[in-house]
């Protein structure tokens, strides 16, 4: 397009599904700031806001079959009506409805004017929950939908529900998404090819969107609801199956292969057998890197499983081939106890390594840089640092990413290579319900370890309700100590300014030293002191030389000391329930059994129950499930870096079949060719438009 022609294009020549709600009739800026509460900005917004719920008033009843338990939709011709003043400056209103087999009666409090309206004998459906009173059935406020005539054929209403917020009713958002729709009428384009919505028994667009807001039907409204989850799911599911195949056709990785000798030496620095699901792990990550085609392969496992031996395993594999390996973790303290374990391991290797983090001196990392991208350094380890602009690799070969929960996920695959692209391994230990790992990790190949290592036995968890029982906790942790064991005492805040607060560290740490556990060294520790004094003080931990480390969260991933088998958690109730696992996951590790207490002073039954699951499973999955159940996919996989979800229709616990449906229907999609097909055009376009910045896409792609 020239730019005089561009110039030339009126400025309100935008598609109807772009313009403000404010222009809508009826709307007006004031409703639209209202609106933009429920994230409604756009006409689109509005259409696309999925019902909460529907209510079936379609089906009629009798009088003879009406019971009070539910609400019943009634037809006939009101034949009575009167008004009456109760008690000061009240009023009823009250009329009867004749129907095929009885009589009904309505009642409306203080609403006065109902009696114009019901003074016409009208014909006229009523719903409501009847009440029997009086030898007589009643209905407070019936809704009524008037009828022109006595239709025998008429049904009630599907009536939608939508989450609401202050100053716009269910009526007034009715009549905007009324006029949205009259306004968008005959002009929705469907991105989806009519032969591949008969495929899927999906509905058209159009027809969706009214059904979704004025459904005929229940079922009606479920395949409109299904239509627009199906075509968010799609859009993600299309990308991720897009990038794979750029993939597999245009990125190449060092072909690394593993030879009997290296997996030989490898091995050597391992002082225990590993477990079937480690060999699993190590041998599908082998064939992988085998092979040009770059690995991207995810290894979940519960806590503790022992993920750290793969990532050594393939690093060092990697080196043996003559590339670079990284290795990134997502805080400094986990950084630091990886690069300390990996230093025990090589203690007689001359492999050359370097610690890449945020906290060095401009001259070392300048200096540490060239070593990186001459080759010379080998084995990098660092927190987000590692994928900063100005790291240049000279051969990276595989780069795995730690604990990838607490990343977004955007962040993988931002190593700056010179030319091939290093093989990726993330490694989680959060484990991800099926449904959210499609979503999340839907481009990744994956390998779960199910299996703890030989003699570990799982943590005993009890909850802690009451000063008593909290009396006896202490005694059991003080005579743990006494046997030479370490605890881990955990707060959700650093400080807590007020007595009633949830438990601060920095509190917690002055009453458990001058009270429970006064005998003992007591430690602390939080993300509030700086970076050295924190490894000081969980080097003091490891060494043994304090007992007790009160601490905040900054414990809860990855943090290995073997002698730690205790944890008590103060207010429990204020983490999710993975966070709790994970905390759990920091104790009972070594030869010592773990014992943790979730202290709580909730008498919010919702939070104990939420406790007692942590509790009573020791299965990270089964509390991931139970988390995610609890309280939506944003807590599982930690909300902090993922306030850009996608996903905004998609119920996770309710449409896990639409994600696998979806699933299948993308990868086939592009792998035959069909996305390449000009009708499936619309939707290529779309789906790259929306995540191809993202997924590295592009129009041309
Ligand atoms: P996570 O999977 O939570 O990252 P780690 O890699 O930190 O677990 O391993 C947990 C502990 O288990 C470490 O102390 C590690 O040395 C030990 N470990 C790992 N694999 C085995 C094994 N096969 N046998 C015995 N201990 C193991
Ligand atoms: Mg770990």
């Amino acid at each position: 397009m020239s730019e005089t022609e561009s110039f030339n294009s009126p400025p309100d020549d935008e598609s109807p599904f772009e313009m403000a709600v404010q222009y809508l009739p009826g709307v007006g800026p004031h409703r639209a700031a209202l609106l933009s509460n429920l994230g409604v900005k756009t006409v689109h917004d509005l259409l696309w806001l999925v019902p909460r719920d529907v209510l079936d008033l379609s089906h009629l009843s009798q009088v003879n079959d009406l019971t009070d338990d539910r609400i019943h939709t009634l037809r006939g011709r009101i034949i009575d009506s009167d008004s009456k003043a109760i008690s000061r400056g009240r009023t009823m209103t009250g009329a009867i409805l004749r129907t095929d087999d009885g009589l009904v009666r309505g009642v409306w409090f203080n609403q006065p004017w109902m009696l114009r309206q019901l003074q016409e004998e009208r014909f006229v459906l009523w719903s409501g929950k009847p009440k029997f009173r009086d030898n007589r059935w009643e209905i407070t406020n019936p809704r009524l939908q008037w009828l022109d005539e006595d239709d025998e054929q008429a049904k009630g209403e599907v009536l939608t529900k939508y989450r609401l917020t202050e100053g716009i009713s269910l009526e007034v958002l009715r009549r905007y998404i009324h006029a949205a729709l009259e306004l968008v009428k005959g002009q929705v384009a469907d991105h989806l090819p009519q032969r591949f919505r008969d495929k899927y028994s999906l509905p058209g667009l159009e027809q969706a969107l009214w059904q979704l807001h004025r459904p005929d039907t229940v079922e009606s409204f479920q395949a409109a609801r299904r239509r627009l989850v199906f075509d968010e799911q799609l859009d993600f599911q299309v990308g991720m199956a897009l990038r794979r195949r750029i993939r597999r056709t245009r990125e190449k990785s060092p072909e690394i292969s593993v030879t009997p000798r290296i997996d030989a030496r490898i091995r050597r620095l391992f002082p225990f057998d590993l477990t079937a699901g480690q060999e699993q792990a190590i041998a599908d990550i082998v064939s992988d890197i085998a092979h040009e085609q770059p690995m991207h392969r995810l290894l979940q496992a519960d806590v503790g499983a022992g993920k750290t031996v793969i990532a050594i395993y393939a690093m060092l594999a990697t080196i043996a081939a003559g590339y670079q390996a990284v290795l990134m973790a997502p805080t400094e303290l986990l950084i630091q106890q990886h690069w300390q374990t990996i230093n025990e391991a090589l203690l007689h290797s001359r492999v050359k390594r370097c610690l890449l983090t945020g906290n060095l001196t401009a001259s070392v990392r300048r200096e540490r840089l060239e070593q990186i991208a001459s080759g010379e350094m080998q084995l990098i380890f660092g927190t987000q640092a590692v994928i900063q602009n100005d790291v240049r690799y000279h051969q990276l070969g595989l780069a795995v990413i730690d604990e990838q929960h607490k990343f977004g996920v955007i962040q993988r695959g931002q190593f700056r290579a010179a030319e091939k692209v290093p093989h990726v391994l993330v490694m989680t230990a959060t484990p991800i319900p099926r449904s959210l790992c499609l979503t999340q990790y839907g481009d990744l190949d994956l390998s779960v370890i199910s299996e703890l290592p030989p003699g570990r036995q799982p943590v005993v968890t009890s909850l802690v309700l009451n000063a008593k029982v909290a009396k006896k906790a202490w005694q059991f942790v003080a005579e743990k100590i006494r046997e030479g064991r370490q605890v881990y005492v955990v707060c959700p805040y650093i400080d807590s300014p007020e007595a009633d607060a949830p438990a601060g560290a920095v509190q917690i740490h002055e009453v458990l030293q001058s009270g429970e556990l006064r005998d003992f060294r007591v430690g602390l520790m939080h993300g509030q002191m700086d970076r050295g004094e924190q490894q000081e003080i969980m080097a003091s931990f490891r060494e043994r030389e304090l007992d007790v480390l009160v601490a905040t969260t900054v414990v809860e991933v990855g943090v290995d000391v073997p002698n730690a088998s205790l944890m008590v958690i103060f207010d429990a109730q204020q983490f999710g329930l993975s966070q709790l696992h994970q905390l759990r996951g920091r104790i009972g590790r070594g030869a010592f059994r773990g014992y943790c207490f979730l202290f709580s002073k909730s008498d919010n039954e919702d939070s104990l129950e939420r406790l007692r699951a942590v509790e009573r499973s020791a299965n990270g999955f089964e509390i991931a499930e139970a988390d995610f159940e609890l309280r939506g996919p944003g807590n599982v996989l930690g909300t902090e870096q993922h306030g850009n979800q996608p996903f905004r229709l998609t119920d996770f616990a309710r449409d896990e079949q639409i994600l696998s449906e979806t699933s299948g229907a993308a990868t086939r999609m592009v792998e035959s060719g069909t996305i390449d097909e000009p009708d499936f055009a619309p939707l290529k376009l779309r789906v790259i438009d929306r995540f191809g910045e993202q997924l590295g896409l592009t129009r041309t792609g």
